[in-house]
């Protein structure tokens, strides 16, 4: 068994997860939810990881845990960098070591990994979701930003500088600001956050389903196409880039009620010839649960 955190800056969600045995998947055995540390200091999140980590663990053999970071973190995954909801004291963290601290004060001693989340989502929807036995595939999580995990040739992308699978930042128009530093991005568009800013300034709802559930009039469809169309540019030029069998799309505004083939339709006519005809694009059912399976398995 092996334990997955997923460390938001709302809320810590871990699992205790079985291992794969025979053919099949991992599945989630207990899980616990609770929120994240008001002030999200080292010592008191790494306190409250180790405490649910101490409750999971009770009576059963755990053999290692991984966290999914909500930032960036360094090639050797040991340190993170930049966690852009979380205070300066977490760059240049090393969390494997922090955290093994806090394990120990309680007594236990076990191996910590971590990942950045949007990776654990990819690997988690290799192990246990959509693209089991799947070599080449990318994961797109629709939510606050547009998270990116990206595994060729069966293992997870990560580049020279433990980067790489930033697809949510690949430029696909214009020139506005995006939140990384860099301009005309895809999540400026793409995501909740800066949907909800277009549709707030029509006077339409900021929540993504409830705007998505007015589909068909005027304002909401010009704001809506602008999100649909900056994500299916990111899932074509993904697509050319990388030729993946399967293009997986989570995150919680996966949830509007058709989005999957509204992307499709719209990402195709970006696509080469050949590339329309292998687009295989599908919406997560783990949902949330894919990045505690990842971390679980990293
Ligand atoms: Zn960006």
């Amino acid at each position: 068994m092996n334990i997955g955190i997923d460390l938001g800056g709302h809320t810590l969600i871990a699992a205790l997860v079985s291992d794969e045995f025979g053919g099949s998947p991992p599945r989630i055995v207990r899980k616990v939810s609770e929120g994240t540390p008001p002030g999200r200091s080292v010592s008191r999140v790494m306190d409250a990881m180790a405490d649910v980590i101490a409750r999971l663990s009770e009576g059963v053999d755990v053999a290692a845990v991984g966290v999914a970071i909500p930032g960036m973190i360094d090639a050797s995954r040991r340190h993170s960098l930049k966690l852009p909801n979380f205070p300066l004291e977490w760059d240049d963290l090393d969390v494997s070591e922090a955290l093994g601290d806090a394990l120990r004060r309680k007594g236990l001693n076990l191996r910590v990994r971590i990942e950045n989340d949007a990776n654990c989502y990819a690997i988690g929807e290799g192990s246990a979701g959509e693209a089991i036995g799947v070599r080449d595939f990318v994961t797109f999580t629709m939510g606050t930003g547009i998270g990116c995990g990206i595994v060729t040739g069966g293992a997870l992308l990560t580049g020279s500088h433990g980067m790489a699978g930033e697809g949510g930042h690949l430029v696909v128009q214009g020139s506005a600001p995006c939140g990384c530093g860099g301009i005309g991005h895809s999540e400026t568009l793409a995501a909740a956050d800066g949907t909800s800013a277009r549709a707030a300034a029509k006077g339409l709802p900021a929540d993504f389903g409830e705007l998505w559930a007015l589909r068909g009039a005027f304002e909401a469809d010009e704001v809506i196409e602008t999100t649909l169309d900056a994500m299916a540019r990111t899932i074509a030029s993904t697509c050319h880039l990388l030729d993946p069998a399967m293009v997986i799309i989570g995150g919680g505004m996966s949830k509007a009620p058709g989005i999957g083939e509204a992307l499709r339709e719209r990402a195709v006519p970006y696509l080469s010839r050949p590339f329309k005809k292998t687009l295989d694009l599908r919406i997560s059912k783990l949902g949330n649960e894919a990045a505690l399976y990842g971390a679980a398995s990293i």
